[in-house]
């Protein structure tokens, strides 16, 4: 025993921060062939997903929105966000003066930490009263349109399976959240006892992921809008499909011929991802262990925690922060994806504000110039990762589509295709979205990439659920749904 401790001490000297820079970069590598073959099996996985229930990792969720926005919806609607650390509350005046939507009065709430692994009744509740909070703001005078309710779009961003517009199950909870209680459930019954438990009188009119908000959002504001996709602390994409290419679809197909599909890509899967130690114990460690495995690769919640690991290992096995490990880089979530994206863009000479996070979010005291280079490339090296990934996967729907070519070269009218994106961290995470475009771009050649467009549809989910209520209003006559 004494002599392996000894050959193990010799071995651990020997072990350099770069060398574990290097290992995880080796490991880590995304070449265009491997962001092809994860392309390939992204699209494998849809068609599989689309065929039966639980044919695939992809769940390809019928959202059961079959018509976007027109540009035709109007009144007064409401719209819940709830999906991350914050939800957010909105009311949406649609179809005034010039027929745009106006300017949405919101109200953001953060949602404490507590409330997302306890019981079901304890959110909601909490979610119902800050709406009916809301709703008091009002005033007396305050009146929808001849008397009628107050109708509300509810974005929810977790996989549920639909029932219809407006009813579904939690298959199970991701990103921080826990609560055994919800599983199985209908969430709009749950809201919607809440609400009655807080004497709210509402109806739900629809019920969306965050996807299907952005693109709702995202169409009407753009008529080429065919696809969303939300990096945030989360990701997941939505595309609208042909209906008649959905074998798994039992019912009358709509009018339009199309059918929105929440594909929940966070839970892809592939021997083709570049997975190494550190997410592997990462999922372990996570609160859903062998799920989202794609998710835990690419979104705000993880990478910081990646990042954190393999600085870990380098302090244990190298001393990058000298002798002594800091104690605040043992702890799981300290290290957050803004703070790590603080570092990763320090464009200072001397990395001072790589210097300034270590030591108010690590409690790192002092670190050398090289320690602070070592900490850019570690950050580097997962970010690249996260948003080459995650362009694979956009070309994956791409192909899917039939859009990874020019469409229409033929007619002389190419059609443009746009995608919708939101989430934090592609709005704040400059470096991330940027190396995301440049790869969507490399694995597209220049003439594809032309007719396809990424634009940031900034809180578009709300709006959207807002949209989606108006269209499925009960008081519309003679709907097409
Ligand atoms: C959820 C999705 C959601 C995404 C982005 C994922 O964890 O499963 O439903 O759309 O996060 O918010
Ligand atoms: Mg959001």
């Amino acid at each position: 025993v004494v002599v392996i401790r000894h050959r193990m001490k010799i071995t651990n000297r020997c072990t350099s921060a770069m060398g574990i820079l290097r290992d995880f970069k080796d490991k880590s590598d995304t070449p265009i062939s491997k962001l092809r073959q994860v392309a390939d099996a992204m699209t494998v996985e849809m068609h599989a997903g689309l065929a039966s229930e639980g044919a695939s990792k992809l769940k390809m969720i019928i959202s059961y929105v079959n018509n976007l926005p027109t540009g035709d919806e109007h009144g007064i609607f409401y719209a819940l966000d709830l999906g991350g650390t914050n939800f957010r509350v909105l009311r949406v005046q649609l179809g005034g003066e010039e027929g745009n939507v106006g300017e949405p009065e919101f109200e953001e709430v953060s949602i404490p930490s507590n409330l997302m692994t306890g019981t079901s009744q304890d959110l909601f509740d909490y979610i119902a009263k800050a709406l009916a909070k809301f709703i008091s703001t009002e005033g007396e005078n305050f009146r929808l349109s001849d008397g009628r309710q107050r109708e509300l779009g509810f974005t929810f961003s977790f996989p549920v399976k639909q029932m219809s517009i407006a009813s579904g199950t939690l298959i199970k909870w991701t990103k921080g959240f826990s609560i055994d209680g919800t599983v199985g459930k209908d969430v709009v019954t749950e809201l919607t006892d809440a609400l009655e438990r807080q004497g709210v009188d509402m109806r739900v009119a629809a019920l969306v992921n965050d996807t299907i908000g952005t693109l709702a959002g995202g169409r009407y504001e753009n008529n080429n809008v065919v696809a969303a996709v939300i990096l945030g602390t989360g990701t997941n994409a939505a595309y609208v499909e042909r209906a008649n290419a959905i074998p798994k679809w039992q019912g009358l197909l709509p009018k339009s011929g199309e059918m929105v599909i929440n594909m929940e890509w966070g839970n892809f899967k592939s021997a083709h991802l570049p997975t190494t130690e550190y997410d592997i114990a990462l999922d372990c460690d996570s609160l859903n262990p062998g799920e989202q495995i794609y998710e835990k690769l690419i979104s705000g919640m993880y990478l910081g925690e990646i990042a954190r690991r393999i600085l870990l290992k380098m302090a244990r096995e190298a001393a990058l922060f000298g002798d002594v490990v800091p104690s605040k880089l043992e702890t799981p979530f300290t290290l957050r994806t803004p703070e790590m994206s603080a570092m990763h863009q320090d464009s200072s000479s001397d990395l001072k504000v790589v210097g300034t996070k270590l030591k108010d979010t690590l409690g790192i005291t002092s670190t050398s110039f090289r320690t602070r280079v070592i900490v850019v490339e570690v950050c580097d090296a997962i970010a690249k990762r996260g948003a080459r990934l995650a362009a694979a996967g956009i070309l994956g729907i791409l192909k899917k589509m039939g859009r990874d070519t020019v469409v229409g070269k033929e007619s002389g009218e190419i059609q443009k295709t746009v995608i919708a994106m939101d989430g934090g961290l592609y709005e704040h995470y400059t470096a991330f979205s940027k190396c995301l475009e440049d790869t969507l771009e490399e694995l597209l050649g220049k003439e594809v990439s032309n007719c396809v467009d990424i634009v940031h549809a900034n809180d578009g989910s709300g709006i959207g659920a807002a949209l989606l209520a108006a269209s499925h209003s009960q008081y519309l006559e003679g709907g097409d749904q």
